[in-house]
């Protein structure tokens, strides 16, 4: 008797546990010395016509395309008695495998070396391991379960990851994109965990954390982490209903990783190559930024990152709140926590609101806009060269600044604040997992301002177009004080220099207006003498620099395509602003700062 395929593989998936999901994965690490783990993949089709394998060409929670497959080879086929099928590759990201009767086995070899929250690093200290980067999948299983087992681990290694462990050690999800959702990292690692309770449940906040630090330091970021759990759960009034009620942050801090994080549904890859002790705990800026995401992406979702698609990139024009306010509440959550005091923690305000004042960009995308550059942006290599110092602006930054705009306008003007439309946010969409679009935020903003004519002016001009309000009112009614920083020194405007024996040249002007943009420097060009100067290193820039007052106007020579020239400079003034705070400051004005910057109650 011929059981039909969905019958056999139901039949046996009874019998036999989750080890014969309709994807089944095995990586085995017998190589990680050579940086390869050697993959093998068992599909159950629904019927035996071709059935079609991708490597993804994007990654979630990265927003540009990314070519995975090209770090998979020896790719070879097999039916379920073992014979080899015909493969075909339809696409450098796509092959097809026909012949078979229902079942197959396919293995490749996989090679990695970029540890980060996208990439894979396998090597003899650990198998870092991001999905989509990994797994050759078939789309026609996208709903089914799928598992995954380890073989060959060195002695003492283990898994940490958001999958849901098996009494076998097979490690299961419910569907192919959970799978894809969840990292691995495969090493000898501590464990670390605290207990926090939320609605009625408790949860697991767990720290597999890989560094060769002490076990003193490991005890100081999971501290660090737990102030910032709780103050992040203030914000939101409860925790996401985190799957098995556990949270993991899978945390490298390793030589020869790459600085990154990267969220999930119930865990996050949190990656740097200093120590704990070399960055002074600063890794948990990552750790804050990404926890936020459990909510502000994760759950409180764009419509237009759904469904994730694997051929391409998602575009989003909600980055600006996606990444942005959760870059504002990242910090925000370490100044209430007490990680920051309040004159680091105005200094992080400074350097995003000093960026976006005074970029050139803003004059032709407003924050909707430069979130549908983030295909572009977000993949860390580029070949070409870009202007982006002119016409980008990240959404990281421009959508914090935005953040810290609204924060302080609901807070002086309409006695309400930005954890109100977080929250409001987090009910509507993030705990029933409604995706929202921009007129949803829009709408939340009007009714926890009451004003919906200055929600739909917001959103007109400061959303799709590029205004900002005023800042230096909006502070000084916080008992803050916003202004130029070094207003009597000689500045000349941001260059990106290589310097290359003794000469220095121009890499790129980042921006237009600034008096190098206006005296023609343009990238490529040599630097050869400022007023007295002879310039042969970027220092001497500051020591021409030194002796000029804004106005004073000076000498340029540079040389271009191997012809010297000869131009007049005019310096102006330093544009940075400086954040204090205002001593003669209102007792209103310190009582709502207070409310802004200080430790909430659980
Ligand atoms: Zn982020």
């Amino acid at each position: 008797m011929l059981l039909n395929r969905c019958t056999l593989a139901l039949f046996l998936a009874g019998l036999m546990g989750p080890a014969l999901a309709d994807s089944h994965y095995q990586l085995d690490l017998a190589g990680h010395d050579r940086h390869q783990v050697a993959v093998s993949a068992r599909f159950v089709a629904p019927d035996a016509s071709p059935l079609l394998l991708q490597m993804s060409s994007a990654s979630p929670g990265r927003y540009a395309r990314h070519d995975f497959a090209k770090n998979i080879y020896a790719l070879k086929a097999l039916d379920g008695q073992g014979n080899p099928l015909v493969l075909q590759r339809l696409s450098p990201t796509s092959w097809q495998v026909s012949g078979h009767q229902g079942e197959v086995q396919v293995s490749y070899l996989l090679f990695g070396n970029h540890a980060d929250g996208t990439y894979n690093q396998i090597d003899s200290r650990h198998a870092h391991l991001n999905m989509p980067a990994s797994l050759l999948f078939a789309p026609s299983l996208r709903a089914k379960p799928a598992t995954v087992s380890l073989k060959a681990l060195p002695a003492g290694w283990r898994a940490a990851t958001q999958l849901y462990p098996q009494p076998d050690g097979t490690l299961t999800a419910p569907q192919l994109d959970y799978l894809m959702d969840s990292p691995l990292e495969i090493s000898e690692h501590q464990l670390l965990s605290f207990s926090q309770s939320s609605a009625g449940k408790t949860y697991q906040i767990e720290l597999a954390l890989h560094h060769a630090g002490t076990a003193e330091e490991a005890k100081v970021l999971l501290e660090k982490t737990q102030a910032v759990v709780r103050q992040q759960q203030a914000i939101f009034g409860e925790l996401p209903d985190f799957a098995n009620q556990r949270y993991t942050f899978i945390a490298d801090y390793l030589p020869g990783v790459d600085g990154d994080g990267m969220e999930h549904r119930n865990s996050t890859v949190v990656t740097s190559e200093s120590s704990l002790a070399q960055a002074e705990f600063s890794q948990i800026e990552t750790i804050s930024h990404e926890f936020f995401h459990a909510w502000n992406v994760e759950r409180i979702r764009p419509k237009n990152l759904e469904p994730f698609d694997y051929s391409q990139t998602n575009m989003s024009d909600a980055l600006w709140f996606a990444e942005g306010f959760t870059n504002y509440y990242g910090k925000l959550a370490l100044k209430r926590s007490s990680h920051f005091d309040l004159d680091t923690y105005l200094e992080k305000v400074q350097k995003p609101l000093n960026q976006t004042l005074q970029t050139p960009a803003r004059r032709w995308s407003g924050p909707a806009a430069v979130s549908q550059q983030a295909v572009f942006v977000d993949a860390g290599v580029a070949v070409d060269k870009t202007n982006y110092g002119n016409h980008f602006l990240s959404y990281y930054t421009y959508g914090e600044v935005v953040a810290l705009a609204l924060d302080l306008t609901l807070r002086t003007q309409y006695n309400s604040d930005l954890d109100a439309l977080m929250q409001l946010m987090w009910q509507r969409f993030g705990k029933p997992e409604q995706p929202y679009q921009l007129a949803d935020i829009q709408q939340a903003l009007a009714e926890v301002s009451g004003d919906v004519e200055f929600a739909a002016a917001f959103f007109r001009d400061s959303i799709q177009g590029p205004a900002l309000p005023d800042f230096t009112a909006l502070f000084a009614q916080m008992g803050l004080t916003l202004s130029p920083a070094k207003p009597d020194k000689a500045w000349l405007g941001p260059l990106l220099l290589n310097t290359f024996g003794d000469a220095v040249q121009v890499q790129s002007v980042s921006r237009d207006g600034s008096p190098w943009a206006s005296a023609g420097i343009t990238d490529g060009d040599l630097l050869l003498q400022l007023g007295a100067v002879r310039l042969r290193t970027a220092e001497d820039i500051d020591t021409a620099l030194k002796a000029a007052r804004p106005g004073d106007v000076l000498a340029l020579k540079f040389r271009r395509f191997d012809q010297d020239h000869s131009v007049n400079i005019t310096v102006a003034a330093d544009p940075t602003l400086q954040l204090s705070l205002d001593n003669k400051a209102s007792r209103a004005s310190v009582k709502r700062r207070d409310a802004w910057l200080g430790t909430k109650k659980l």
